[in-house]
């Protein structure tokens, strides 16, 4: 999971695509990056660590133009180094030619890599965005394809999860990989278009909302305006349900679903058949929150925000190592002083990874004085590991994956414990089919990643 901002004929359009970013920081904290254009030349910049961190004004001076790409990353395949930092630039003869921001991981990187390697061009990291942009490179200089056609060619080669911008001195492009796992939309405004993950990029800028980049299909920008390249490679829609239930932010709208509402569904689908009382309904913020709100309106139960999240503790699931990680959860919640004493709760989360945060926020809210703890989950047990851009562990960490529900409720220290089923999770969607439950039911769209990656 990563975030990407694009702004075409925005003055300074570095400024707003920083503020994008800013949007969209929830999908990666580990490093960021820029790429802009006058025209004349590619300036960039890249740091790791947070959007803010990383460009400061007098950063952001030094990125001359009115076009300009961005990404913020979160690490599924390769390491935390600047060299692993999106956009990727493609150079030749020593010049900058053209950079690529992604997001997604492709499943048969080792095939593309050696044919790349083959031609004798060199990888110097270890991430898609590379081979995606080296990949580009080699067929639009050497062989001589337009930059259209070497991404038609890039389609129907790849496998896997790519929602990719890329911008040349003069043009900027846009192209989605053929199941459209991850989102990608674009607004326009007046005279200039940006490029978001998620729409709340836009929204906050308040330029209207377009759509989505759609599957398999090239949007090219220049000075002739918007030309759309249909698609050529089909494959049967697979959006990620995951970007619904947990990833994306609930004021985002995401494959032209409106993210808050379908969170309620899935809090309206645990409470339907759910018969155990309780004083209250506290979801595990801030993912959960809207899941919490649906689940305790349709059982007429409070909801209470009885646990305060601190926002400057990252998200626990997203951080790249396990101490890091162990750190999170004692920093990152605590319950409200005294509320908990003698009350039985229903305490509603997204999902289970391991298992290991929810085993010590249950611990922690019975040390509160907490009688029950009733944990209703708004998605079906992960027992696989997804390969598509989600840094899910190993299947062997999946607690779900060793472990029926209720040994998990045994581990984890519930009272009682209740999953979402898949069934009930597809009707929160308008078009189930359209969606990849690979992680749910191992049913994997576009292959399984056999090449190492850093998840563990
Ligand atoms: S395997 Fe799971 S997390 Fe990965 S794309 Fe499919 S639904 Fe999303």
């Amino acid at each position: 999971m990563c975030g990407i901002a694009a702004f075409f004929k925005r003055d300074n359009a570095a400024f707003s695509v920083v503020e994008s970013l800013f949007a969209e920081q929830h999908r990666g904290q580990d490093s960021a990056g820029l790429v802009s254009t006058d025209g004349t030349r590619l300036y960039s910049h890249f740091g790791l660590g947070l959007v803010k961190d990383t460009f400061k004004e007098e950063i952001l001076q030094n990125l001359k133009g009115e076009r300009a790409i961005g990404h913020v990353r979160y690490p599924t395949q390769g390491r935390v180094s600047l060299s692993n930092c999106q956009p990727h630039i493609f150079s030749f003869n020593g010049e900058d030619i053209f950079a690529v921001a992604s997001n997604g991981d492709l499943t048969n990187l080792p095939e593309l890599s050696e044919e790349i390697l083959q031609e004798g061009l060199k990888l110097e990291g270890e991430n898609d965005a590379e081979v995606i942009a080296k990949f580009l490179g080699l067929y639009t200089t050497k062989k001589k394809f337009s930059i259209v056609d070497a991404i038609y060619l890039f389609m129907e080669k790849a496998m896997g999860a790519y929602s990719a911008v890329l911008l040349t001195k003069n043009e900027l492009f846009a192209f989605r990989d053929p199941w459209a796992f991850r989102p990608m939309c674009y607004g326009m405004k007046e005279n200039f278009v940006s490029i978001a993950s998620e729409s709340v990029a836009l929204d906050i800028l308040r330029i209207p909302y377009y759509g989505e980049i759609e599957a398999g299909t090239i949007y090219r920008w220049n000075d002739s305006g918007l030309k759309i390249f249909e698609r050529k490679t089909v494959k049967p829609i697979k959006h990620c349900i995951f970007e619904h239930i947990y990833f994306s932010r609930p004021d985002s709208i995401v494959f032209n679903e409106k993210v808050f509402e379908v969170r309620k569904k899935i809090g309206c689908f645990l409470a339907e058949k759910d018969k155990v009382v309780a004083d209250c309904v506290i979801a595990v913020p801030d993912s959960s929150n809207y899941i919490g709100l649906g689940y305790a309106e349709k059982r007429g139960i409070p909801f209470v925000l009885g646990l305060v999240r601190n926002h400057y503790v990252g998200r626990t699931f997203i951080a790249p190592d396990q101490i890091t990680r162990d750190e999170g959860v004692r920093f990152k919640f605590n319950p409200l002083p005294s509320f908990f004493v003698g009350k039985k709760i229903i305490l509603v989360d997204d999902s289970i990874v391991r298992g290991t945060t929810i085993k010590k926020l249950i611990r922690m809210l019975k040390e509160n004085g907490a009688t029950e703890i009733h944990l209703r989950i708004g998605s079906p047990p992960i027992r696989h590991s997804c390969f598509y851009g989600v840094d899910t562990p190993n299947k062997e960490k999946l607690i779900a994956s060793k472990m029926e529900v209720e040994e998990i409720r045994q581990f984890i220290g519930a009272d009682t414990l209740n999953y979402l089923s898949i069934e009930d999770l597809r009707k929160c969607v308008s078009t189930p089919e359209d969606y990849c439950y690979a992680c749910f039911n191992g049913d994997y769209p576009a292959g399984e990643k056999k090449h190492p990656s850093l998840v563990s």
